[in-house]
C-alpha cells in the first residue's frame, strides 16, 4: 500500500490528518487496481457493463453505396444545365436492389436506403422530376454525386468504434447491433459488500423504540450502487460491538471486491473501531475539508478496498458520490471524466462560513424568462436527506467562501444527464 502522507489543511491548521477534498481524490487513486477478470456477454445482458476489450467493426457502414432520398439514380454524366431527359428502365427498394444494367440516359427509381446500381453514382431527389410514364424530366440545378450515402463512410471494417473501458449505453447497444455483433467481451461486474453501523437503527419491517431510527444508508447505497451496476451483497445493520463488527468486516472483505459501511467513524466514536481496522488492514481515518462528510475511513481490509463513511444519511450521499463512485468506476475498469460543471446565477442566498469545501443541495430550474438558475433546497443539515431528494444538483461552494448574495454566479454539478 502506498505511503500516506497527511497534509495539513487552511481549515484546521492544528490538524494533521485533516485533507482537502483533491487529496483524498489523490490518494484514493494510489489503491485502485481495475479488475481484470471477464466475461462474454449477449448483447442485451452487456448493459451497462465495461468493456474489456474495443468493439472493431467486422464490416464497412453502410455496407453499400445507398441513396438518401426517394428518388431517380442516374449518371452523373447524364446532367445537363437547365433540364433533361431520363428512361426509366426499373426500381430498387430497400433490401431489394434493381438487379439489370442501367445504360448512359436510363435512371431507376430508388427508395431511401436502397443500394445504388453500380453503374449509378447520383440521385435525383423525387420533386425535381416531371413523370410521363416511363420517361422522366428533371428541372433545377443538380450534383454529380449528389444524396448518395457511400459504403463505408459511417464506419470503416476494423475501425475501433467503442475503446476498452467504456460503460455500454443504450446508444452503445444500438450501434453495436448495427455492426452485426452479438456478443461482447465485458468486464466481470465489481462485487460490493456494504452494511450500517449503530445501535440505534432498525430495518423497515421492524418496530421503533425509544430513540431507535429506521436505517435509510442502506437503502441509499443499494440504490447508488446499483446504478453503477454492481453486484450488491446487503449485509444488514452491524450494532455496535467489537466482536459483530469485526466479523462482519471479515466475511464483507472475503466476499467482495469493495466493502463499504456506514457510520462510527466520527471523533467521538469507540476507539474499538479504529484498533479493529488496524488489525484487519490498513485503514486510515480522515477528517476532510468538506461539508457535509468530514469524518471517512480509507484503506484496505485484506484484498477488499474499504470505504468508512459517515453515518449522517446526506453525507453517506455526498462523500459516495464524490469518492466512492470514481473510485468503482475505475475498478471496474472504465476511465471516467470528472462530472460536468456549469456556471449558473443563484437566485437564493446561499449561507456558508469559510473553512470548509461544502457541496450544497440545489435546485436548477428555468425562470419565467426561460433562464436557467439555481436556488438552494434551503436546510443543509447533513441529516436532512429530503434535501438529495428535491435536489437536482449540487453547489459547489470553495473553502473561502464565506457566503453568497442573490445573483452571483456559482458552480453547480447537476445529478443527471441522459444516457
Ligand atoms: P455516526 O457517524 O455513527 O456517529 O452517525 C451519525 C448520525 O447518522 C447519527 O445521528 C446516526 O443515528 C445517523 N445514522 C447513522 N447510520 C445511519 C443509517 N444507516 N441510517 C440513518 N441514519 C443513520
Ligand atoms: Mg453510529
Amino acid at each position: 500500500m502506498a505511503e500516506f502522507t497527511p497534509q495539513p489543511s487552511c481549515a484546521d491548521p492544528q490538524d494533521q490528518q485533516s485533507l482537502n477534498v483533491e487529496q483524498a481524490r489523490a490518494h484514493i487513486d494510489t489503491l485502485l487496481l481495475p479488475i481484470s477478470s471477464w466475461q462474454k456477454l449477449a448483447l442485451r445482458e452487456a448493459l451497462g457493463h465495461v468493456l474489456h476489450q474495443p468493439i472493431k467493426s467486422p464490416i464497412q457502414v453502410p455496407p453499400h453505396n445507398n441513396s438518401a432520398m426517394d428518388g431517380y439514380a442516374m449518371h452523373s454524366s447524364d446532367i445537363q444545365a437547365d433540364s433533361f431527359t431520363l428512361t426509366q428502365v426499373g426500381i430498387a427498394y430497400a433490401g431489394q436492389p434493381y438487379i439489370g444494367q442501367v445504360a448512359k440516359g436510363d435512371c431507376v427509381r430508388i427508395m431511401t436506403g436502397a443500394m445504388m446500381p453500380p453503374e449509378c453514382d447520383t440521385v435525383i431527389m423525387q420533386e425535381h422530376v416531371a413523370v410521363d410514364g416511363h420517361s422522366i424530366t428533371v428541372h433545377g440545378t443538380q450534383n454529380p454525386g449528389q444524396n448518395v450515402r457511400m459504403a463505408g463512410e459511417d464506419i470503416q471494417q476494423g475501425d475501433s468504434v467503442l475503446p476498452a473501458g467504456h460503460r455500454i449505453t443504450p446508444a452503445d447497444m444500438g450501434l453495436i447491433a448495427s455492426l452485426g455483433i452479438a456478443e461482447v467481451i465485458t468486464k466481470r461486474r465489481l462485487r460490493v459488500a456494504f452494511f450500517s453501523t449503530g445501535d440505534e437503527l432498525r430495518s423497515i419491517g421492524e418496530s421503533l423504540e425509544a430513540g431507535q431510527i429506521y436505517d435509510s444508508n442502506r437503502y441509499t447505497l443499494y440504490g447508488m450502487l446499483k446504478r453503477l451496476d454492481a453486484d450488491v451483497l446487503d449485509m444488514g445493520v452491524v450494532p455496535d460491538n467489537k466482536a459483530a463488527l469485526k466479523s462482519a468486516l471479515q466475511q464483507a472483505a472475503a466476499e467482495a471486491d469493495v466493502v463499504i459501511t456506514s457510520g462510527g467513524v466520527s471523533v467521538g466514536d469507540a476507539d474499538y473501531v479504529k484498533e479493529m481496522l488496524a488489525e484487519l488492514g490498513e485503514v486510515n481515518f480522515w477528517k476532510i475539508a468538506m461539508k457535509p462528510g468530514r469524518p471517512l475511513a480509507f484503506g484496505k481490509i485484506q484484498d477488499a478496498l474499504f470505504f468508512g463513511l459517515p453515518g449522517n444519511p446526506v453525507s453517506v450521499m455526498v462523500t459516495f458520490y464524490q469518492f466512492v463512485q470514481p473510485a468503482l468506476r475505475k475498478m471496474a475498469g472504465e476511465n471516467p471524466q470528472p462530472l460536468p460543471l456549469m456556471q449558473v446565477q443563484t437566485e437564493s442566498a446561499i449561507r456558508k462560513r469559510p473553512g470548509r469545501f461544502e457541496f450544497q443541495r440545489g435546485i436548477l430550474f428555468e425562470n419565467e424568462r426561460g433562464e436557467l438558475k439555481v436556488r438552494t433546497t434551503g436546510q443543509q443539515g447533513s441529516g436532512i436527506l429530503r434535501s438529495m431528494s428535491v435536489a437536482n444538483c449540487f453547489i459547489l461552494l470553495d473553502e473561502e467562501c464565506d457566503g453568497i448574495n442573490p445573483g452571483t454566479i456559482v458552480t453547480v454539478q447537476p445529478f443527471a444527464g441522459l444516457v
